[in-house]
């Protein structure tokens, strides 16, 4: 295949998959986007999805969670805001609250570098496992 039909291919993947996360809401995992994507995209492997997802990342297209679970997940929605990560199910849901920079100058009030941002995650029990708990 010439390299020029391999790259159109490549970037079409690449749209493939920020547009799966543009419109999946539920911040997937890698091997979930794969899955999903090959029904379309057979051939695609998993590797290409991780090394597309990587350069998404660096090209500032999508954002990565990661809060130290065992699998990164990934969000379409690049626009600021928080995520809360359910104790019991993993779901990891977006949260609309008012913005918190202003923890980067608490933090800075007694350090003496320069703090530049930071990562907060909540958690807890979304409202489904609330409900479950509550039965
Ligand atoms: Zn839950
Ligand atoms: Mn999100």
């Amino acid at each position: 295949m010439p390299a020029v039909t391999r790259n159109i291919n490549r970037s079409k993947q690449r749209d493939a998959i920020v547009n799966y996360l543009k419109t999946h809401k539920t911040h997937p995992t890698a091997d979930t986007i794969y899955n999903d994507i090959k029904i379309d995209f057979p051939n695609i492997s998993l590797g290409t999805v991780y090394r597309n997802l990587s350069l998404l990342v660096e090209l500032g297209e999508i954002k990565k969670i990661s809060y130290g679970a065992v699998s990164e997940h990934f969000d379409g929605d690049i626009s600021p805001h928080n995520h809360f990560i359910c104790n019991e199910c993993g779901k990891i849901f977006d949260l609309k609250m008012d913005n918190l920079d202003f923890v980067d100058s608490l933090a800075g009030n007694n350090f003496d570098g320069r703090i530049t941002g930071h990562n907060i995650y909540f958690y807890g029990l979304c409202k489904d496992c609330l409900s479950k708990e509550e039965d």
